[in-house]
């Protein structure tokens, strides 16, 4: 059994362990993020087999999502040895600088410290135990406790043993990973002042309680917290002359799968007037089969909240579809899309612009592109996705307009296709502006999800056998090191000039 140990205990062997992490070669830290993605790989028959017992997520999916997991955990042992994420930069000794003599200056990020994890219930491995948040914080060098999601214990517990084992044989100091259950417990390790940032994925309410509680802490400290999200997607008129029935599959596929329980799910569908699209989406979405909620919690949420847009005035429902509640309390739904108009959304925003975490999603028929380009930052002040489906060079000129706007309220801007199935690689973007994130300024799939739990260090003056070996002329750790020669500020402006 993997020890689950007390809030303090566990707080106290995470901190033990910075020094060992933050010395620690790039080539080694890496193997350990290879082992663990290993074990869980040999492991996947047995964790898949536990995920779906306790979430009902089918086997196929979760190959997927462990697969995700996994390359995900490769794809920052990689970034480690690079070192690019330590974003080294030196300045050398400049006795004619333009400002004066500028010293040596040497500039690197360092960890920030112990990372406090809350897993997410939808995505019982990729942003889980070793799921994302883990991943790039033992990239950058960090300890992580992870908060179990009580929505699937014993799967957590069974990957902490695989993934922690692993460490540990190729070498990570005690205390670098670790797993704690409870709601008390995540909100004393939050407060604790040993904890140093945390990351989180989950509802807004939620997200938005805990982010407060780092924020008052007498020692704030940075909270990445990926809340709900709505997703709109619109559609032009001449893309839906090209393209109606693959946008009508495309659209029923990414509401329905794993039962719409995901931050990605399209949320909104805006459509021109008069296009009619209620009855062939309804007819698409209701080949879907019942699929069983993630735990009662959720299905209850799910529930409030579809009672809510179905009850509302101007909604028209295409497909009922619903939710039952078996005899352990957990909930079955069947897809629901309802429909309504751009006014009617405005005017009832309060009860439609929230998130319905499951298989339902509001078609929005618009008169005049201009004005849903204008009124886009109202309806959406911040999204993780905005979508629209194009034709291009047959589009009108609102649409450069609402891509403007979508660039400015959402972290993720897509073009004929849908939000959900995020590539975990370099250039992703997971994260928009509030309320789909705590913190609009970083990522939390992808590559530069690593510099969440990095801060930055400059050394001057520092005797070499005092620098830390990025920092070296002789660059021990082969990482990436950009350099500023002396006698370079003479030139300095010149590049924009000539640009000119
Ligand atoms: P949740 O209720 O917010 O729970 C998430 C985690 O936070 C759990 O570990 C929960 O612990 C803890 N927590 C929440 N409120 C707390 C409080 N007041 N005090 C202490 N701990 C608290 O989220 P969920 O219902 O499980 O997940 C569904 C939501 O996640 C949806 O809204 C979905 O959109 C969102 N989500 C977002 C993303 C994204 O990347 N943006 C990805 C996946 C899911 P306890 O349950 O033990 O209290």
């Amino acid at each position: 059994m993997t020890s689950r140990p007390p809030v303090q205990e566990a707080a106290a062997a995470a901190a033990a362990a910075i020094p060992a992490l933050a010395g620690m070669p790039p080539r080694q830290r890496a193997a350990q993020l290879l082992a663990g993605a290993d074990a869980i790989d040999e492991r996947a028959d047995e964790l898949i087999e536990l995920a779906s017992a306790e979430t009902g997520i089918e086997a196929g999916r979760l190959r997927g999502e462990v697969r995700r997991s996994t390359v995900q955990l490769r794809l920052f042992a990689d970034e480690v040895v690079s070192g690019e994420h330590l974003d080294v930069r030196i300045d050398e000794a400049d006795e004619e600088f333009a400002l004066g003599v500028r010293p040596d200056l040497r500039r690197m990020l360092v960890p920030l410290g112990p990372v406090l994890n809350f897993a997410a219930s939808n995505f019982p491995f990729a942003f889980s135990v070793a799921g994302g948040d883990t991943a790039s914080a033992l990239a950058a060098g960090c300890p992580v406790i992870v908060k179990a999601h009580p929505g699937h214990p014993q799967l957590s517990r069974r990957t902490a043993e695989v993934f922690s084992a692993a460490l540990t044989a190729a070498g990570a100091p005690a205390g670098t990973f670790q797993l704690v259950e409870g709601e008390r417990e995540g909100v004393e390790l939050l407060q604790h002042p040993l904890i140093a940032a945390a990351a989180f994925t989950g509802s807004v309410r939620g997200g938005q309680y805990l982010a407060g509680l780092a924020a008052a802490r007498p020692t704030p400290i940075p909270f990445y917290g990926e809340l709900g999200s709505l997703n709109p997607v619109v559609v032009t008129p001449a893309a839906l002359d090209a393209r109606r029935d693959e946008i009508v599959s495309g659209f029923a596929a990414s509401v329905t799968g794993n039962a719409g329980q995901l931050c990605t799910k399209p949320g909104f569908l805006f459509v021109p007037s008069g296009s009619d699209l209620g009855p062939a989406v309804a007819a698409a979405v209701e080949a879907a089969p019942e699929h069983r909620l993630l735990y009662p919690k959720i299905a209850e949420g799910y529930a409030d909240r579809r009672a809510t847009i179905l009850g509302t005035d101007g909604v028209t429902v295409q497909t009922e579809g619903g939710v039952r509640f078996d005899d352990d309390q957990e909930g079955w739904a069947r897809p629901t899309i309802v429909s309504t108009d751009l006014d009617t959304l405005l005017r009832e925003s309060g009860r439609l612009s929230e998130e319905a975490f499951g298989p339902l999603s509001i078609l929005v028929e618009y008169d005049d592109g201009t004005r849903l380009a204008e009124l886009f930052g109202t309806l959406f002040e911040g999204t993780l996705t905005a979508g629209v489906h194009v034709a291009e060079g047959a589009d009108a000129p609102w649409v450069a307009g609402l891509v403007a706007q979508m660039t400015a309220h959402a972290g993720r801007v897509l073009f004929d296709g849908w939000p959900t199935g995020v590539a975990v690689s370099h250039a992703q973007q997971h994260g928009g502006p509030w309320p789909s994130t705590t913190t609009s300024t970083t990522t939390s799939v992808g590559t530069a999800a690593i510099q969440r739990f990095l801060r930055p260090v400059a050394f001057q003056n520092a005797p070499v056998e005092l620098l830390p070996p990025a920092l070296r002329d002789d660059n021990p750790w082969g990482v990436v090191q950009r350099r500023y020669p002396a006698g370079e500020s003479r030139s300095w402006g010149t590049a924009a000039a000539s640009a000119d």
